[in-house]
């Protein structure tokens, strides 16, 4: 315990030294409660527990980390190992310093999530780590935590030694990089590849040994000419010759599929100048002195790396015909490099914590400067510091970003316009949830659709992005006007033919055209919307056209019996050889009460009774005749209009059904639009009414039917099935 106890010493001394006014009462205080709540306890190196916080302080004093930050790091692991409660931890150290602790322990939770995954998650648990962090003191102590635990990992067994180191790889090396601190990520990548690739490290290591001589008289007579050269021309510089971390020498390696046979590949130098220029004219000194490799001149001063990582990077060829790299930066952009975030995070003399909205301002700034891929993470860390965003994942991974308060409809927007039309339903994290949820952090969000859902005006209301609004109100705008147009063409197409005008023609000759601009329609797709919104009387609209010439003179009498066009046969009362046909707009049937009229040249015009052409328009008593149904002996022909959801072997099911009833399919148009909503216009030939409404009933309980219209008989009361 004498022995620890000494350690804290140390670390008080430490902090105090880059942060004299530093409370010490409280790094002291929360020491002594560490001690007393790890008591007894053992890591698995034999080691008392406490040496873990110890240690881990200590890495966050070397990142000259205020007090809370080493205080929390002397704390982390109270709230997952030992009895110590929330509460008590709140009422010893207050609300902050608790609620960093809790995000430390939140953050073991997902660990242990990920433990369960794939690697290829690994991207995803990075962000919805990040994304769950509201204090960058909480990643900077995980990393310490992680740092030492790493350093220890010998004592665990095998198969968790490799899991750890694994995990090491793939979420907190990617962490520490992305943030910049580039000495941890390579400690933890060395200490990651002596656990995943034993072999190969110890390989490593002895080649490097062996070399070790070589580079090192190489290193040294290198850094004496450059150190020479820059003195001459008067640049003042720090020169280190260094060996590679191992796990870039590894990567490196692999890459290449060769051995370590070149020293000069492991070596690398680095010039710390005291300012801007001097990097520029140390680079021009360089380059005199060894000729530099094409391609290798990297300006990361004038453009920073994503990680706001800056410095000069030049390969050149050695004095031996070997290239070996050279880093040219000045003392702040080297503190950066190696530091990164925790550079910024540092006490700083005479700085007080209200500058937390200057280190804000420059995560900000380099959030907003961000490209490609760092931007995605940085999008992590963002929300820290925009609070008022969201992040959500698909089932396969991809984030999407909302405001606050977006709900699965926003979602279902986000993946794609028809995954929103269709969304009926959603699963947040594996849940079936009303589509009103709100969203939280680290949501898995999984759409439900089903083919035959549609927006509704409610989805206004529940939706919060604008993106999501507009695709739903679009689509409410344009549903209205398609079933606007639909109805008006039928409207259109129906009194066309009551009032015997031919549609195809107005439309040939240009008069529907003309007829769309004389009220004031651009297109004559407007005008039939309109006709359908019942905005325009449609019979005002085709009074000019409409031919009303029915003759008062009663037509010649024929034979008693006239064939009908199908064959059939109807009788008319007390008059022989009378030329008789069904009328188009009523199209009766037998089992009909029918009326028929006298028209001149044509013969008679039999009308469904309640025909309301006949009723009201055509209606001249003394040009009515009766008339009644004869011997059947052939088919009507009925056009009968099938709506259905678009799906395969639809018009075999049709065809089925009309065959199932004995009634043959003259024609049929089959038609599907981009809603994978479909319309057949089918002209079956029936042999009466009653056989006509079996067939409907069959189309309509066809799967995927959504209803079954004709005009026939009753053009004023459409038989519908629904
Ligand atoms: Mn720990």
């Amino acid at each position: 315990m004498t022995e620890t106890l000494l350690r804290f010493e140390d670390i008080l001394e430490q902090v105090s030294a880059y942060n004299p006014d530093c409370d010490e009462d409280l790094l002291r205080r929360a020491y002594v409660y560490s001690a007393r709540a790890h008591r007894g306890q053992v890591r698995v190196s034999g080691e008392p527990y406490l040496v873990h916080p110890l240690e881990v302080a200590h890495i966050l004093a070397e990142m000259h980390l205020d007090e809370v930050a080493i205080a929390t790091g002397l704390l982390h692991d109270l709230l997952e190992d030992t009895w110590v409660s929330e509460d008590e931890l709140e009422a010893q150290f207050g609300e902050h310093i608790t609620g960093l602790v809790k995000a430390l322990t939140k953050i073991t939770t997902m660990e242990q999530s990920y433990a369960a995954r794939e690697a290829a998650q690994a991207e995803n648990v990075r962000r919805m780590l990040l994304a769950s962090i509201a204090d960058v003191r909480v990643i900077l102590v995980k990393l310490a935590d992680r740092l030492h635990n790493m350093r220890t990992l010998g004592f665990l067994p095998e198969d968790r030694r490799r899991r750890i180191a694994a995990e090491t790889m793939e979420i907190y090396a990617p962490i520490a990089h992305r943030l910049g601190m580039g000495r941890i990520k390579a400690e933890l990548e060395d200490l990651a590849l002596a656990y995943q690739h034993p072999e190969d490290y110890g390989r490593l290591i002895e080649q490097l040994r062996q070399r070790e001589q070589v580079a090192g008289s190489m290193i040294a007579e290198i850094r004496t000419i450059i150190t020479r050269v820059l003195e001459e021309n008067s640049i003042n510089a720090e020169v280190r010759g260094r060996i590679k971390h191992l796990h870039s020498i590894w990567t490196k390696l692999r890459k290449q599929g060769i051995g370590l046979e070149r020293v000069y590949d492991v070596v690398a130098f680095r010039l710390i100048v005291d300012t801007v220029p001097h990097c520029y004219a140390a680079l021009g000194l360089i380059h005199q002195l060894w000729r530099p490799v094409p391609g290798r001149i990297k300006d990361y001063i004038a453009m920073p790396k994503p990680n706001a990582y800056q410095s000069l990077h030049t390969s050149v060829i050695g004095p031996e015909g070997q290239p070996f790299e050279v880093q040219i930066r000045t003392r702040d952009m080297d503190e950066i490099a190696e530091r990164g975030i925790a550079a910024h995070w540092a006490y700083k003399e005479g700085r007080e914590p209200s500058h937390d909205a200057e280190r804000v301002s420059w995560l900000r700034g380099l959030v907003e400067g961000q490209q490609e891929n760092p931007r995605e993470f940085l999008n992590s860390l963002k929300l820290n510091l925009y609070p008022e965003e969201v992040y959500t994942f698909t089932p396969k991974g991809e984030v999407f970003a909302f405001a606050r308060g977006a709900t699965p409809i926003d979602f279902a927007y986000r993946v794609h316009t028809e995954v929103g039309h269709h969304c009926v339903g959603a699963r947040i994290n594996g849940k079936l949830v009303p589509l009103r949820t709100p969203l939280q952090n680290g949501d898995i969000i999984e759409i439900l659709t089903s083919g035959s859902q549609v927006p509704s005006r409610d989805w206004l209301e529940i939706a919060v992005t604008a993106r999501a609004q507009n695709k739903i109100r679009a689509w409410l705008n344009r549903g209205e006007k398609e079933q606007a147009v639909e109805a008006g063409r039928r409207l259109l197409e129906r009194e066309c033919r009551r009032l015997g005008i031919s549609l195809k023609q107005l439309r040939e000759d240009g008069r529907l055209t003309q007829l769309a601009s004389d009220h004031g329609f651009g297109r004559e797709e407007d005008l039939v919307a309109a006709i359908g919104f019942g905005r325009i009387s449609l019979r005002d609209i085709l009074a000019p056209f409409a031919r009303t010439k029915v003759v008062a003179q009663p037509v010649p009498v024929g034979r008693a019996r006239a064939a009908v066009p199908d064959g059939s046969v109807i009788m008319v009362r007390g008059q022989s050889d009378m030329l008789t046909y069904r009328a188009q707009c009523c199209n009766p049937l037998p089992g009909d009460q029918i009326v028929g009229y006298i028209t001149r040249g044509r013969g008679v015009a039999v009308h469904a009774a309640n025909c309301p052409n006949v009723r009201k328009l055509l209606f001249t008593s003394e040009r009515e005749v009766e008339v009644e149904w004869g011997g059947i002996t052939g088919a009507f022909a009925v056009p009968v209009h099938v709506s259905f959801e678009d799906r395969p072997g639809m018009l075999a099911a049709l065809s089925q059904a009309a065959n199932d009833e004995d009634a043959n399919i003259r024609s049929c148009h089959l038609a599907t639009n981009e809603e994978r909503l479909g319309t057949a216009e089918l002209v079956v030939d029936v042999n009466g009414r009653e056989h006509l409404e079996k067939v409907l009933v069959v189309l309509r309980h066809i799967p995927g039917v959504t209803s079954v219209e004709t005009t026939v008989s009753t053009p004023g009361r459409r038989l519908q099935l629904l």
